[in-house]
């Protein structure tokens, strides 16, 4: 009998991911889900909830910098940001680069996550909790954007598939508030799931900020361990100014800014809102 161990997610009906597991770090429940961090000889250490990958050491820079250099280069003055969900830090991360940002709200639910990514993920955050800009307010994500009176200039949902205390952040209901709390030129972006796999989810996304914004899209960016092909960032703005950026004004603010990514160019950018004909066949 062999002694191998895999992590099974079967975010999908018919279609599995399996990631062997060295070494098993943390295995428990939360007050909200099933929470692991292990290793694997791939992709260095991961972090699913209930068996979903939610990041991994070795490809989670994709995902960080595509949700994060988009919308605040776009932006080009982003002050205020607001990211829901995103407990393992890595959105935190990357915002925090950004010379221009002043104060970043991040709201999770589950402080568990981000109590144990500090400890076993934190070449995640990288320090990004200790950031004096940075304000942690543990919470539903919905309860936040609903009650909330402040004005971001970029919100981040950087949530969990719409199953479980992320499904609420996938409703008419929290984009209408999140759309009051957005500024004139605010942008925000969404974890939209992968559309070759959960294409009503980007098709009701794109329902919901076709009413609310001016600017309604996606843009896309692969990365290995969301299986299925690339997934799907969603775009809604009340200005069309961010998206129209031309590629030269982007580049100017991607020098100055001095990121130094792995993933991310400003041709990368502008290139991630082509879309083929299948993801734009889930537009309503
Ligand atoms: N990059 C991952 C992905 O694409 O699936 C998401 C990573 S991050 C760990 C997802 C976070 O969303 C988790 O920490 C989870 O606790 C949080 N979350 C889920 N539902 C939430 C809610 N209603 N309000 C705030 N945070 C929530």
């Amino acid at each position: 009998m062999t002694d191998e161990v895999w992590n099974t997610e079967r975010l999908h009906g018919h279609f599995a991911q399996s990631l062997r597991v060295s070494e098993m770090y943390y295995d428990s429940e939360t007050e909200h889900q099933r929470l692991k961090v292990f290793q694997n000889g791939t992709f260095g250490r991961v972090l699913t909830l209930d068996d979903v990958v939610q990041t991994t050491e070795g490809d989670n820079f994709i995902y960080h910098e595509m949700l994060t250099h988009v919308p605040l280069l776009a932006h080009g003055a982003a002050k205020h940001v607001l990211i829901i969900g995103g407990g393992d830090g890595g959105i935190a991360r990357e915002v925090l680069k950004h010379a221009s940002v002043e104060h970043v709200t991040m709201v999770e639910i589950d402080a568990g996550v981000v109590d144990f990514s500090r400890k076993y993920l934190p070449m995640l955050s990288q320090g990004a909790f200790d950031d004096a800009r940075l304000n942690l307010v543990i919470d539903d994500g919905a309860a936040f954007m609903k009650a909330t009176r402040d004005t971001f200039d970029v919100i981040i949902v950087d949530s969990t598939d719409p199953i479980g205390p992320g499904e609420v952040l996938f409703t008419d209901t929290f984009y209408g508030h999140a759309a009051r709390a957005l500024s004139a030129e605010g942008i925000i972006v969404t974890q939209n799931g992968v559309p070759f796999m959960q294409g009503d989810e980007l098709t009701n996304t794109m329902r919901a900020f076709q009413t609310l914004f001016a600017d309604a899209s996606c843009y896309l960016a692969t990365i290995p361990t969301y299986v299925g092909g690339p997934m799907a960032l969603g775009w809604g703005s009340h200005s069309t100014k961010g998206r129209d950026i031309d590629l030269a004004k982007l580049e100017a603010r991607f020098a100055a800014a001095d990121l130094r990514p792995d993933y991310y160019t400003p041709a990368v950018h502008k290139a991630a809102f082509a879309l083929p004909g299948y993801v734009q066949k889930l537009f309503p």
